[in-house]
């Protein structure tokens, strides 16, 4: 705020040189007037010839969150740290083509550009821009953050396609550090040097741990998690079908947030509630979550969110991986599909070879699978927007992360309440604690999350549930949600269901896999394009 407070008189201290108007300043350049008075010398400066020229930042920092991605909380992190250390950013917002980065990057004379993203295809994004930005050759340096970003991917798939450094940055606070040092004609040469090292030594790891054998499709299917459904059967619901909340009032949902998440968006590591009392981050984790109270008292009182869901209950039945959704309890008609993953990677201690599949009864035994989708965020963006043009952008990250927080509330919320419908959670009393730690029946697993990696049956949820018309939440070009805030996903009722990660699979399970999906195999390799435990075109 206090930078947004400033910008104008700085605008117009570089407009005293431009116009000549050195009358208004002081010897050491402080200018005499109010803050109404600078913001029109700034303006004139702008307009003015030369403006440019004398331009007293440190350089120029283009950012931008990839195509397909709507997640921007760390990336606004990173913009408002380096705007109070003196670098211009350009911030493009979200969901940005390549093309559009690198047409405003040479307009405004980037001197680095910074790549975001949050969902495992944005990865795949930013490989585009990378390799389009060696196309047209680019000499500025590449930097990367974001969720599911990491060194090793930095290293072993983007820093090859771009001739110029590509670095990976782990955390917002570190930006100022590597833009310093890349921007820095006398720190320049070490740091990417030390980058290079460092990315040889990442991508060697990397072709180690690819080496590591992963069992025949065969193997894994023969050692799948084996449900005993005779002294468990499934439990049966009370109805099935499709259901709306089409307006949940917020007061509902606060006391099922799960607050470390909160402190990480913050980039404050540490568990709720014991990180308040943190001897290091302590002090700053108190304000934040006092500050944080009072926006959510006002969120509450005001209703500036509106959370709705989609959710139901549909007769189903496992048939090898695929879970089969059926129209009715005759269990004929076949509603939808959902082909499953299963994990192939033998790790140490590895008993069997899991699949969500898994957790669904084969057909004779009647089963059921729910399907969920909800948002906390209609109405978020409009806010912040509104609050990032009063200069305020700690409060406009500050809704998003709280608005973030309650989707995720709302989900376990939700997941309680279909419990309840599904019969079998009505004798449960579980503290909040307890929830967070995921001590009741069942799992709510979510697609483009490790046990189904893919996000694409996104798209057959999404007709399903009706999810567009029903509550207004729409699915990017990447398969990410709109309104960010949002959870959707799978219930499973199998008191044995546990969440894991399907990690790398074969090409045999892959061209399997596309075959199900009734995909091509180079389609379906660039969707689980992480998820391969070996380099496509290769046999
Ligand atoms: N209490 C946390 C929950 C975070 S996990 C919070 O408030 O942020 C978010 C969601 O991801 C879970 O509710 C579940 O739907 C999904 N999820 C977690 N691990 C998963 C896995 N291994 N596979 C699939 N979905 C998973």
């Amino acid at each position: 705020k206090s930078v947004a407070w400033l910008e104008p008189f700085m605008e117009a201290e570089k407009a005293a040189k431009a116009l000549g108007q050195q009358a208004r300043f002081s010897p050491s350049g402080l200018f005499f007037g109010n803050r109404d008075e600078a913001v029109t010398m700034a303006a004139a400066a702008q307009a003015a010839p030369g403006a440019q020229a004398t331009d007293s930042a440190r350089g120029t920092f283009l950012i931008a969150t990839v195509k397909g991605d709507v997640h921007d909380i760390g990336k606004n992190i990173v913009a408002v740290v380096l705007r109070c250390n003196n670098f211009r950013v350009i911030d493009l917002g979200v969901m940005v083509p390549c093309e559009r980065i690198l047409e405003e990057a040479v307009r405004h004379g980037a001197d680095i550009i910074g790549l975001s993203g949050l969902i495992t295809p944005s990865l795949e994004e930013m490989i585009t821009v990378a390799r389009t930005m060696e196309e047209q050759g680019f000499r500025i340096p590449l930097l990367i953050g974001g969720a599911t970003t990491s060194a090793r991917h930095t290293a072993v798939k983007i820093a090859p396609v771009y001739s110029q450094p590509v670095v990976h940055v782990g955390d917002a606070s570190l930006s100022v550090a590597v833009v310093e040092s890349l921007l820095d004609q006398d720190r320049r040469g070490e740091f990417v040097r030390k980058n290079l090292l460092d990315q040889q030594r990442s991508r060697a790891s990397f072709e180690q741990r690819q080496q590591q054998t992963l069992v025949p499709l065969a193997t894994a299917r023969e050692r799948r998690f084996q449900a005993d459904w005779q002294t468990s059967p499934p439990p049966r619901p009370e109805r099935s079908g499709l259901r709306v909340i089409s307006s949940l009032p917020l007061a509902e949902l606060v006391p099922w947030i799960d607050w470390s998440p909160f402190f990480m968006s913050w980039q404050l590591i540490g568990k709720y509630p014991r990180i308040l009392q943190d001897p290091v981050v302590g002090e700053e984790a108190r304000r934040l979550f006092e500050d944080a109270q009072k926006e959510l008292q006002q969120l509450v009182a005001d209703n500036r969110l509106t959370a709705k869901a989609v959710y139901g209950l549909w007769p189903a039945n496992s048939e090898g991986d695929d879970v089969v959704l059926w129209k009715d309890e005759q269990r004929n008609d076949e509603l939808l599909r959902f082909p499953m993953l299963r994990q192939q990677w033998e790790r140490v201690g590895q008993r069997d070879f899991r699949c969500l599949a898994d957790y669904v009864a084969p057909a004779g035994i009647p089963d059921y699978v729910g399907a969920f989708a909800l948002t906390a965020g209609h109405g978020c963006d409009e806010l912040a927007k509104q609050i990032e043009a009063e200069g305020d952008d700690y409060r406009a990250i500050m809704i998003k992360a709280l608005a973030d927080r309650l989707a995720e509330a709302f989900a376990e919320y939700l997941h309680a309440r279909v419990r309840r419908e599904w019969a079998y959670g009505n004798q449960e009393h579980l503290t909040n604690e307890q929830l967070i730690d995921e001590q009741y029946q069942g799992i709510r697993p979510a697609f483009g999350y490790p046990s189904c990696p893919d996000h694409l049956p996104k798209g057959p949820l999404w007709r399903l549930l009706d999810v567009e018309q029903q509550i207004g939440m729409t699915l990017t070009s990447s398969y990410a949600m709109w309104p960010a805030s949002s959870v959707s996903g799978l219930y499973f009722s199998h008191p044995q269901a546990r969440y894991f990660s399907v990690d790398r699979v074969t090409k045999e399970q892959v061209e399997d896999y596309a075959a199900r999906m009734g995909m091509s195999l180079t389609d379906m390799e660039r969707w689980l394009a992480p998820n391969l435990g070996y380099t496509p075109g290769q046999s």
